[in-house]
């Protein structure tokens, strides 16, 4: 079941901005759906609508059927939680949780029994009496998480929810948000600028560019067949080498150093990518090209080096090669490389569609 449908949503703020010029999006009853895009592209313009903190200037939000656009924040049946946590400092744990409850006038112990047992799902049985204060970053994150939940809402909104953890913290609870709404089944729209978190978490991903959807799709979707270059270079980490390139007869022509051969009816400029993962250590009589290296990146597990295509002039392009487990070549020597054409992605430059 369809549970929330953006129809040709857009926004203009009041100076005249067009944030959002037009989004579609469907999302299906308990999916996650996350909305990613570098700072200022509008994904919190767009949450902020659903959400109803921000009019909708054209276009049609409908929850479970419904015409939100007019609606009240407090009649959408949402909950969000906010990057900055919004607790209230003088109110202890259990009231910050309780406090939607009581507004809307439920019984007593109804409400001490919703707020024991999220307390219970959460960990926070033994916090309930603190204040805000005297709990750390996680804990605080957990009572925000706390507060949407006990009201049971239809959908969960999320702006950047893990932005101020540490990276370890974030790690533990972006796993935990993922088992807990899994758990709960209810429909999410969660924001983030951090495509790993993006990946991680949801079922499909909203990719934003200037306002735009440039992709919607699964993260593997998302991985295997980006539409557009900004797609390719934003999904993936270290990003996808992405260089110009000129489709002839002979096949793909990067520079004089490298051409690489492939039959394509398409003939012009065009941006080849190929990701770090996928470029292999070769030797030199069945290398694709050489790659003079610059840097070495050791990360245990991993390694990366980072050099450029190697040309009489030195000017070759720039590429990153990941290769598993440790690797230390030296700096300024010669790798051979090949790069299976299985791997490619190509795009036409002028319209940046994948070709
Ligand atoms: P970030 O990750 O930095 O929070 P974002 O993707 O969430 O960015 P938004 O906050 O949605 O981006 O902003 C989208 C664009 O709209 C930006 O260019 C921003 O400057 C602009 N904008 C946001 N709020 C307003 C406003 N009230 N009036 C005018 N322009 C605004």
């Amino acid at each position: 079941m369809t549970d929330v449908i953006l129809e040709k949503v857009g926004k203009t703020y009041p100076n005249g901005f067009h944030a959002i010029p037009s989004v579609d999006l469907s999302i299906e009853e308990g999916e996650f759906i996350v909305l990613v895009g570098p700072s200022g592209c509008g994904k919190s313009t767009l949450l902020r609508m659903v959400a109803g903190l921000e009019s909708i200037s054209t276009g049609e939000l409908r929850i479970r059927g419904e015409r939100m656009n007019d609606k009240e924040p407090a009649d959408r049946d949402i909950a969000m939680v906010f990057q900055n946590y919004a607790l209230y400092p003088h109110m202890t744990v259990y009231n910050n949780m309780a406090y939607g409850l009581k507004n809307r006038g439920m019984a007593k112990e109804l409400i001490a029994e919703k707020v024991t047992d999220v307390a219970t799902m959460l960990g926070l049985t033994e916090l309930l009496q603190r204040k805000p204060r005297q709990l750390s970053g996680g804990q605080r994150q957990r009572v925000a998480m706390g507060r949407a939940m006990v009201r049971d809402p239809k959908v969960f909104l999320f702006d950047e929810p893990l932005s101020n953890l540490d990276a370890k913290l974030r790690v533990q609870m972006r796993v935990e948000i993922r088992q807990l709404q899994r758990k709960l089944g209810t429909t999410t729209l969660y924001v983030t600028h951090d495509q790993v978190e993006a990946m991680t978490l949801a079922d499909r991903l909203v990719v934003l560019n200037k306002g735009k959807a440039e992709q919607i799709g699964t993260p593997m979707d998302l991985y295997n067949k980006p539409a557009t270059p900004f797609v390719a270079a934003f999904i993936g980490s270290p990003s996808m080498n992405l260089l110009g390139a000129n489709l002839t007869e002979q096949g793909i022509k990067v520079s004089d150093a490298l051409t690489l051969p492939l039959s394509h009816r398409h003939r012009g400029s065009i941006v080849w990518g190929i990701r770090p993962e996928h470029l292999a250590v070769s030797d030199e009589q069945n290398a694709d090209f050489a790659l003079r290296i610059q840097a070495v990146e050791s990360l245990g597990a991993e390694t990366l080096i980072h050099g450029k295509i190697d040309t009489a002039s030195g000017d070759g392009e720039p590429m990153v090669v990941r290769l598993s487990g440790p690797h230390l070549p030296d700096i300024n020597s010669v790798m051979w490389l090949t790069a299976p054409a299985q791997h490619w992605h190509l795009f036409d430059a002028m319209t940046q569609q994948r070709l």
